[in-house]
């Protein structure tokens, strides 16, 4: 039975509220699994499921895969649509609000994320696996055209933002295919957009990444203002912050979104030997 006939039968109601706009060409689903470098031994934790369509297509090319969603309206639906479908397996739980060690119970181990997510979880989601010490490989997000852009952003564009620099501390964010807004059912009045980061371990060695992202969150809080401005709201005496400007190689008037991943690295060691 094709995928709407079977949400129709149990009288599934779309929500928006919950971004449910599902993919159903087999083609396109295939193309974002292998997009997501999806390999016969990896397994694949998909957030949102929704009918199963991604999921099924996933499942086809993994070891495995553990597929998150929170509407559980949608239990009848993937009983059936992943019927004979052995390697799939669905949690109808909030993955924003497992911890570590309940997602790595669930998972088991090293893995690979694969989403068609709402606009309004993209960032917190991107940020979880970004920041997590999970033994995660890679995140790859169909979401809104612009959020697209700016998860891919480099320094200096109009587009980037703290999201970008963030995602560029870990990884390299690639858009890997335009998904038009014609291909969801409903329709949205928005097109998507693959994106695929690759997260790199010591991408930055000898750097406490974590600490750079809280200073690349610092350094965005008030866009329209200098980095000095920023620096001094964040808690950083004026001499202080322009001397470690100056050192990182920028005027003193610059602004945060010049600054690639690789000069907030250095600006975070400038700071910090100017302690
Ligand atoms: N993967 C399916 C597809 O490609 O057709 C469904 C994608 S649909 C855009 C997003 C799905 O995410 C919905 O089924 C929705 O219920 C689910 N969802 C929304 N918020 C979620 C959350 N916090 N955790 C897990 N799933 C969530």
């Amino acid at each position: 039975m094709e995928i709407l006939d079977i949400l129709r039968k149990y009288s599934f109601v779309f929500k928006k509220s919950l971004g449910q706009n599902f993919l159903t060409d087999s083609q396109l689903l295939d193309a974002i699994a292998r997009d997501a470098g999806v390999e016969k031994t990896d397994t694949v934790v998909e957030i949102g499921a929704g009918a199963g369509t991604l999921t099924r297509a996933l499942a086809a090319r993994a070891s495995k895969v553990v597929a998150f969603d929170i509407d559980e309206a949608l239990v009848p639906v993937l009983r059936e649509s992943l019927a004979g479908v052995e390697n799939a397996e669905i949690v109808f739980r909030d993955v924003l609000k497992c911890s570590d060690e309940e997602l790595l119970g669930i998972i088991g181990g090293k893995f690979k994320v694969v989403a068609n997510i709402p606009y309004y979880i993209t960032t917190p989601l991107v940020m979880r696996f970004a920041e997590s010490s999970l033994p995660v490989e890679s995140v790859t997000v169909t979401v809104q055209k612009e959020v697209a852009e700016r998860l891919v952003a480099e320094a200096g564009t109009p587009e980037y933002g703290a999201i970008s620099a963030t995602v560029a501390l870990r990884g390299d964010a690639r858009i890997t295919r335009d998904v038009p807004r014609r291909m969801f059912r409903p329709v949205p009045n928005v097109d998507s957009a693959v994106v695929r980061i690759d997260f790199v371990r010591d991408k930055f060695p000898a750097t406490d990444v974590g600490a750079v992202s809280e200073l690349v969150r610092q350094c965005f809080r008030m866009r329209r203002k200098t980095l000095l401005n920023n620096l001094i709201a964040a808690g950083y005496g004026k001499e202080k912050a322009r001397l470690a400007i100056e050192r990182a190689g920028f005027p003193a008037d610059v602004r945060g979104e010049r600054l690639s991943a690789k000069d907030y690295v250095g600006l975070y060691g400038e700071l910090n030997l100017t302690e």
